[in-house]
Order: structure tokens, then C-alpha cells, then sequence
């Protein structure tokens, strides 16, 4: 019988802090497609596959972090989970609420969510409230509610999210057989390039899981080496690279409109303990890139997403792209999420309706 996907727990329990008789809150995330892209290979001169993370549970890989700290929730007094969201985080810690029968509440920036997002935590009951602020205020404030109130915060912030989300970097090393040479992500917060990081590093047998000291020793490496780390920003949302927290963070890309990353110190680490850079992306180069991966690719992402790819292309455009080096693109989000920002540049959509006939079919479709 074909192995059917158990979730990320179940899957690499033993790289990760839990024991077999705990309880876990799944809903079957990760094992998500690594898609080899010919366009962008030729284009790039190396070989480029993206791993298609819009494909979890609520569309992207919060979900992968989301089954690790809502399951260790479980192991608390806690009945209620909370966190900050630009949308993708709300939508997958509301559906693992669910999962989990506990309460869910999301802080969020007034008017700055995707359709799609906002509709998930809505359809699986979270209770909701808008700041007239950004991200990094809703933060602030959950970061508040959690040490007063008998809350868990479940945002990156919260260890066991990184945890979850390294197990792509298993994935992919998996499924190629060694670490690729390039890995490219998009940057928000930094949370998941720096478990990206964290699962290259561990499973290349450079570090060892901080909470399983004791079966440590058990653990054999399953590749030779590490890739370089790239990652990309939003242009007016980039403190990474400008080197500094942004008070006013602006882009299309809403999923990564950050100012402050949380997890700046682990990104920076991976960016320079791999030999890679964090460099930064227009909006009309992230939805070019967007537009170019679903044509070309037969893959739809949100914006943000787009990010990785905008980087690759820019990157190769300036002949930096080693000929023939084996990158993967981690595209982070599904692009039915956010259709408005999608197709807002492709003008209005009319269809002047044909008869119905087929030689009016026919005519219409120039065949
Ligand atoms: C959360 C998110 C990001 C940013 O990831 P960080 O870990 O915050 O850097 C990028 N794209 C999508 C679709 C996301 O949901």
C-alpha cells in the first residue's frame, strides 16, 4: 500500500520536541509538492524547483508551525490561543483551534488583510478585532495579552512554530537526496527562512535539536552539505536589508509588510552562516514574478510568495545565478487567497457573452 502523508509530527517525530504518547493536533500539513520549473530553469541557467507550500491545510506553511505549538498548547492549562496576523497566520491558527477545540483570537491591521484570509478565520470562528495600526503593533499587543491572561501566543515568536516549520527543509532534502545549493524565500517576519536554516542545518548533522539532547546520538545526517540562504523583501518593507526596524512598512505583498521582524537575529545568522544575502524586491517585479510562475509554471502563489521567484530573476538578470546550481524557491502561500491584488493589473474583466453555438465557439477561440 502507498504511504499516505501523516502530518509533520507524525512524519519526523523524532527530530522534533515531542514524545510519541503526546497528544497532537493535526491536519495532515506538509508533505507539499517540490514542482521542477523548466521556464525558470532556462531562464536562470541552474535548476530550479519551487515547493509549492500553498498546498497545506489553510493554503500555506503557517500550517506546518501552527500543528506544533497549537498541539503543545494541549499540554498547558490554556483554552484560548491568540496572535498577531497580516492573514495567513489567523486563518491557519484558527483552523487548528478548531482542530484542537480550543478558542481563537486574532489581532489584526485594520483593512490590511486579504479577502481570502480574512474569510478562513471568520469560517472556522475566531474571534476577531482590527487595530488602526500595522502588524508590528498587533503584535506588541498580543505579546501584552499573552503574559496577563491565560492565553497562548502563537506566533512565531513561540519556539515550537520553527520547530514545525524546519520539517520542509526534511522534505526537500528528502526528495532530491541532498541539500540544494540555493535556497530562496521570501522574508516577513523571518521566521521561516531562519527554520529553514534550522532543518538544513540538522539534518546535514551540523546541530542537533535543541530538545532531544538525549537521543541526539541516534540521529544520522541525511546530507552532505547546506545551501546558501537568499531572501527577499518587500521594497519599501525591508529593514533586513536597509539594516534597521521601518516605522511605515508598505507593499502589495501584505503577508510580508513588516518593519520589525521578530525573528531578525536567527535570519541574519542564516544569512551569513550560509555565505547568502537578503536583498529586496519592487512590487511590480514581485507581480511580474507572479504573473510569469503561473503562466509559465502552472503554479498560482499569493504576492508575497512571488517574492522568491522576483528575487531568482533579478539575481540572474545581474549574472549572480551560478550556471547549473541546483535551487529551490519556497513559495509560501496559495494565490486563490488574494485574487483582488492578482488580477487588479489585468484590468477589468468583461466577457462579451457569444451565442451558443460552435461555430460561435469556434469563431470566438480563433481555431
Ligand atoms: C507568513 C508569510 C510570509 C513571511 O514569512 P516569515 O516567516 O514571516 O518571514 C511570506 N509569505 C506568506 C504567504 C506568508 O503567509
Amino acid at each position: 500500500m502507498a504511504h499516505q502523508w501523516q502530518g509533520v509530527i507524525a512524519e519526523y517525530i523524532d527530530r522534533l520536541p515531542f514524545a510519541e504518547s503526546d497528544p497532537v493536533v493535526t491536519l495532515r500539513e506538509g508533505g507539499t509538492p517540490l514542482v521542477y520549473s523548466r521556464a525558470l530553469s532556462e531562464q536562470t541557467g541552474a535548476e530550479v524547483y519551487v515547493k509549492v507550500e500553498g498546498m497545506n491545510p489553510t493554503g500555506s506553511f503557517k500550517d506546518r508551525g501552527m500543528t506544533t505549538a497549537i498541539s503543545k498548547v494541549l499540554q498547558t492549562d490554556d483554552k484560548i490561543v491568540a496572535c498577531a496576523s497580516t492573514g495567513n497566520t489567523s486563518a491557519s491558527a484558527a483552523a487548528y483551534a478548531v482542530a484542537a477545540g480550543l478558542e481563537c483570537a486574532v489581532i489584526l491591521p485594520a483593512g490590511k488583510i486579504a479577502a481570502g484570509k480574512l474569510a478562513q478565520a471568520i469560517m472556522h470562528g475566531a474571534k476577531l478585532v482590527a487595530v488602526d495600526g500595522n502588524f508590528d503593533d498587533c503584535l506588541n499587543i498580543v505579546r501584552e495579552l499573552t503574559e496577563s491572561y491565560p492565553v497562548a501566543l502563537v506566533n512565531s515568536v513561540n519556539p515550537y512554530r520553527l520547530q514545525g516549520q524546519k520539517t520542509a527543509s526534511f522534505e526537500i532534502v528528502d526528495e532530491l537526496g541532498d541539500a540544494p545549493d540555493i535556497h530562496i524565500l521570501p522574508v516577513g517576519n523571518a521566521g521561516n527562512i531562519s527554520a529553514y536554516w534550522m532543518g538544513y542545518m540538522e539534518y546535514a548533522g551540523k546541530t542537533t535539536p535543541a530538545s532531544i539532547d538525549d537521543s541526539a546520538t541516534r540521529l544520522e545526517a541525511r546530507a552532505t552539505k547546506v545551501p546558501q540562504m537568499w531572501g527577499f523583501q518587500a521594497w519599501n518593507a525591508a529593514p533586513l536589508v536597509l539594516g534597521h526596524p521601518i516605522e511605515a512598512p508598505e507593499t502589495l505583498a501584505t503577508a510580508i509588510r513588516i518593519g520589525n521582524p521578530a525573528s531578525w537575529d536567527y535570519a541574519i545568522d542564516a544569512r551569513d552562516t550560509s555565505g547568502g544575502f537578503i536583498d529586496r524586491v519592487t512590487d511590480e517585479e514581485i507581480l511580474e514574478a507572479q504573473s510569469l510562475l503561473a503562466a509559465q509554471t502552472g503554479v498560482f502563489v499569493e504576492p508575497a510568495s512571488a517574492a522568491s521567484i522576483a528575487g531568482l530573476l533579478k539575481t540572474s538578470a545581474a549574472g549572480k545565478v551560478p550556471e547549473g546550481a541546483k535551487i529551490v524557491c519556497t513559495v509560501t502561500g496559495n494565490g486563490l487567497k488574494d485574487t483582488a491584488t492578482a488580477l487588479a493589473p489585468k484590468g477589468e474583466l468583461s466577457f462579451d457573452p457569444i451565442a451558443p453555438t460552435i461555430d460561435a465557439a469556434v469563431a470566438a477561440l480563433n481555431l
